[in-house]
């Protein structure tokens, strides 16, 4: 599309428009006066001149030897130059004020014999003070005018200071004096306001005369008869000097005759502007049409034409017309014209073009110190994939200057990058252009490394090119595989945890579906729970970090280990194995424990129990496999076995073992247990005067559970607190009922293991007693051997902080553990109560009968109080009480009883003695 043009004629006036308000300024002005004073000085020339200077000179200062001279010196000059008298006389020296009146007089005397055109006297306007606009003329004094004429000196330099014109005539106050230069010419009526001096006149065509050889007689008349005399200061140290163009500084008088000489050959003038703007609008025309219609270059030329002969006119009109012509105005003219001409003739794709180079500059510069400063590498690469431009973070990347890299192939940094078959290099490229690859790259020193690399097409001219932005990511990629690790490792032990561990197990199974079997090994650390909340979880965290290792020493390199819980971990072993190979390693596992593990002085023994399920013999899926390892671990747990194969027949319990915990869990929460007592009867006195409490549980659900089984379950979760405080506050709270009915019984409650290595607990029951207002010499605590097996030395602690609370302290099931009697004997025990398996049938067992004997005998010894439990028959109650025992304990007396049914039994059984006994004997 073409763009509409603007008209030629509009051009040429809007130059015209531009020269007119340009020569109004002050800049044009003076470029123009510049311009004048420099064809002035070229055409410098002397005339034909009458002028005469009689010249104030140094010779005459020197001569005359007074400054100021006395008036009498100029009246001696007059007479003398009144013998030959010239035609016109200015004497450019100021007499206005009064000096002696002697010399004034013969100065006036002298004036007044002049004869023929009267003698010019300066006169000078200036204003009246430094403040002020009002202008007063400083005259000759009064007694010289009546003999002279006199005229204005005053010259008035430009805006650059120098003299250039002088005003016609001056006025003030309605008075008006000529310049000197109009009153010797008699041109003080002239048209022109101001006359301009024509510096193109030589001063050196004026004859100089020595002020003093003219007084002295030594100059002859004929040089100054008949000519027009200016009389003046031209030593420099009278400071008489005025700036002008052309000679920088000329003496005033000097000055005065140019402007005599100027105004007399009168014809020195500025075109008339109107002519002048008539001229340069038909100038302004001419050109603006021709350069609308040629090419730009060839107006080059026409400009430069035009311009030289703008000039050599002007100079010529000078010279030979004395007619100035202003060059500025036009010259401007003709340029604009042609800038709006080029302008105009420009299409608008290449106006925008180049406004567009203008923004390109800006833009490259900012494209390429981004390029420079940038972290990421950027190469520029031709389609062969020779690397044209890098910049530093490239270099640096690839470990090399960057000279190096310039001219090298990005294959060599790049190997990834290769050509698949029948493949060119910028097909690679263009493959890999407009998408985000990670590859690897090589240093030049051959270290490799994984970046990410982007590769876009540039066609600036007709070679394709390629730049690549690669950046480094090793650090990223660092960043992810540590993510990635932490996502699927466990941070204390470092090895999978139970997410990579059921990703693996899926893995496996998905590549050995119906193969090969594999197999899930559950391992659950025994006695875990305890070491942890009995020595913290720092020695926790040891213990489980020191097991994972040796678990990994052993596993690591025969299937997949992981932890996937608190104290549990898991292996799956996915190559050939049977059941003795996995036997083997199980085994294996657990001797591996068997070590203690050492820290901060304590020897700590944890053991372990594994399940193994099979896929596919077991189960057919991940899910599957873990619930039945899970079951084969927890069965081979109560069964005390280190490892036990799935067996579906453990399903059953497990269920049940399930819904024993939360089902308990409620019961707990809605007090849907309650606590039977069983008598204690004293064998020394026949009476009863103390009771055991055991739990009993009837669940809507399970029916009645035994409390070994639910105690235990609670001993492995977190149950076993509000179990044991719930049986503490029941078993307090009966036993001050029965104080209350002033029944006289001591109370034995049963004291899990796991309370024992508790440190709280003896605060615990402490606050308890004292809530409850319970006597502790009233109440009995049942411990086992087993409570001490993880930490003695803590269960001791605990042991004699209870006992110290007041409480009597016995141990329950003696005999089943590793206790010795000579251990006993450290602990502040009251009681050992010999556990029910010794007791059981005790008259038809001889060897049971040796331990009772010998037990009661050393207990005896030790100052300790012996019971017996399980006594069932009257034959085994005689054989306790005759061999000294203390306490008897059984279903030959009661069973666990109801609180108020107990109380009742109690009282029959006290008030008859132990005249029949045997008659209670009730069936558990
Ligand atoms: P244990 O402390 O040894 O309690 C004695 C067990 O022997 C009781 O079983 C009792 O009923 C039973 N028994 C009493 N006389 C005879 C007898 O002549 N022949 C036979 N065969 N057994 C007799 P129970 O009540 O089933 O308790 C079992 C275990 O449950 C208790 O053994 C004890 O370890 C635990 N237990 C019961 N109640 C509590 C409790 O309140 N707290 C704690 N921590 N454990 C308790
Ligand atoms: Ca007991
Ligand atoms: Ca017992």
């Amino acid at each position: 599309m073409r763009r509409r043009r603007v008209p030629w004629p509009l051009v040429a006036l809007a130059s015209l428009l531009i020269a007119w308000i340009g020569s109004r300024t002050d800049i044009v002005t003076r470029l123009e006066q510049g311009m004048g004073d420099a064809g002035a000085s070229m055409l410098q020339h002397e005339i034909d001149s009458d002028v005469v200077i009689v010249a104030i000179d140094a010779k005459s200062i020197a001569e005359l030897r007074e400054w100021p001279w006395p008036r009498r010196h100029h009246a001696a000059l007059i007479e003398k130059l009144a013998e030959a008298p010239p035609q016109q006389l200015f004497i450019d020296i100021d007499f206005s004020a009064a000096s002696n009146p002697l010399d004034d007089q013969r100065l006036a005397t002298a004036m007044a014999a002049w004869d023929g055109e009267p003698i010019i006297l300066p006169a000078f306007f200036q204003y009246a003070s430094a403040s002020s606009t009002a202008l007063v003329v400083t005259e000759p004094l009064d007694i010289l005018r009546p003999h002279v004429a006199v005229a204005s000196v005053n010259l008035e330099p430009d805006a650059d200071g120098l003299v250039r014109s002088v005003r016609r005539t001056w006025s003030v106050a309605g008075r008006t004096l000529p310049a000197v230069a109009a009153a010797l010419g008699d041109l003080a009526a002239e048209n022109d306001a101001e006359i301009i001096i024509d510096y193109t006149i030589s001063p050196s065509s004026f004859r100089v005369l020595s002020y003093i050889d003219i007084v002295a007689n030594r100059t002859p008349a004929e040089y100054f008869a008949d000519k027009t005399v200016f009389v003046g200061a031209t030593a420099i140290e009278l400071g008489d000097m005025v700036p002008v163009p052309v000679y920088q500084s000329l003496p005033g008088v000097i000055v005065q005759a140019l402007a005599y000489e100027s105004a007399r050959t009168g014809n020195l003038r500025f075109l008339d502007e109107r002519l002048y703007w008539l001229i340069a609008s038909l100038f302004g025309l001419i050109l603006g049409y021709w350069f609308c219609r040629q090419t730009w270059q060839r107006n080059v030329l026409v400009i430069a034409a035009s311009m030289a002969a703008m000039s050599g006119f002007a100079l010529y009109l000078y010279a030979t017309f004395d007619l100035i012509i202003k060059i500025v105005p036009l010259a401007i003219t003709v340029t604009t014209a042609y800038l709006l001409a080029t302008l105009r003739s420009l299409e608008s794709e290449t106006v925008r073009a180049m406004m567009y180079a203008v923004g390109f500059r800006k833009r490259e510069a900012l494209l390429n110190s981004i390029v420079l400063s940038s972290t990421d590498c950027i190469v520029c690469i031709d389609a062969d994939g020779s690397i044209r431009t890098a910049n530093p973070a490239a270099a640096s990347l690839f470990g090399c200057e960057l000279d190096e890299l310039v001219g090298a192939s990005i294959f060599d940094f790049v190997p990834e990058l290769t050509t698949r078959d029948d493949e060119s290099q910028s097909q690679v490229f263009d493959r890999a252009a407009d998408s985000i690859l990670e590859s690897n790259a090589r240093t030049m020193g051959g270290d490799n490394f994984p970046v990410e690399l982007s590769v876009s097409r540039v066609q600036l001219t007709e070679e394709l090119l390629y730049t690549a932005i690669i950046r480094d990511i090793s650090e990223r990629k660092a960043q992810q595989q540590q993510l990635q690790f932490q996502a699927t490792h466990d941070p204390l032990t470092s090895l999978p945890n139970r997410a990579a561990m059921a990703a693996h197990l899926d893995a496996c199974l998905a590549q050995h579906r119906s193969d090969s079997p594999v197999a899930l090994l559950m391992i659950d650390l025994d006695r875990f729970k305890e070491v942890n909340d009995t020595l913290g979880h720092n020695v926790g965290d040891y213990v489980l970090h020191e097991v994972a290792r040796r678990l990994a020493d052993v596993a690591s390199s025969r299937g997949f280990l992981a932890r996937i819980g608190g104290d549990e971990f898991a292996l799956v072993i996915d190559q050939l194995h049977d059941s003795n190979v996995i036997a083997e390693l199980s085994r294996d596992l657990a001797d591996c424990l068997k070590k203690p593990i050492k820290t901060s002085g304590i020897a700590i023994e944890v053991g372990l129990s594994i399940g193994i399920a099979r896929y596919p013999e077991d189960a057919k899926d991940a899910e599957t496999l873990f619930k039945y390892s899970d079951i084969a671990m927890y069965s081979a747990k109560r069964n005390g076995a280190e490892f036990e194969f799935y067996d579906s027949s453990n399903d059953r319990h497990s269920v049940r073992k399930l819904t024993i915990a939360t089902r308990l869990r409620q019961a707990i929460t809605n007090s849907e247990l309650e606590l039977h007592y069983q008598p204690q009867v004293n064998l020394k006195t026949g009476r009863v005067d103390s009771v055991e409490a055991l739990l009993r549980w009837e669940d809507a659900v399970l029916g009645a559970v035994n409390p070994a089984e639910f105690v235990e379950l609670a001993e492995a979760t977190d149950l076993i607190r509000p179990l044991s405080n719930w049986t503490l506050v029941r078993a307090f709270e009966q036993a001050v009922a029965w104080q209350d009915e002033e029944l006289e019984l001591r109370v034995a409650v049963n004291i899990s293991a796991r309370m024992l290595q508790d440190v709280g607990f003896p605060e615990l029951i402490a606050n308890l007693l004292l809530d409850i207002g319970v006597s502790p010499k009233q109440i009995e605590l049942e411990i086992t051997e087993s409570a001490m097996m993880v930490d003695p030395q803590r269960a001791l602690q605990v042991i004699e902080a209870l006992s110290e609370l007041g409480f009597l302290i016995s141990v329950d099931d003696y005999g089943t553990g590793y206790s010795s009697l000579a251990y006993l004997r450290d602990l502040p025990v009251h009681a050992l109560k010999v556990d029910k398996s010794f007791v059981l049938n005790l008259h038809r067992h001889a060897g049971n009968r040796v331990i009772v004997e010998s037990t009661v005998q050393m207990a005896h010894a030790l100052n300790l109080m012996v019971v017996a439990e399980g006594v069932e028959t009257a034959a085994d109650a005689e054989i306790l009480r005759a061999c000294g025992y203390d306490f008897g304990q059984g279903y030959l007396y009661s069973a666990a009883l109801k609180p108020d049914a107990l109380s009742e039994w109690i009282e029959a059984f006290n008030s008859e003695g132990s005249a029949d006994q045997s008659l209670n004997l009730a069936q558990g």
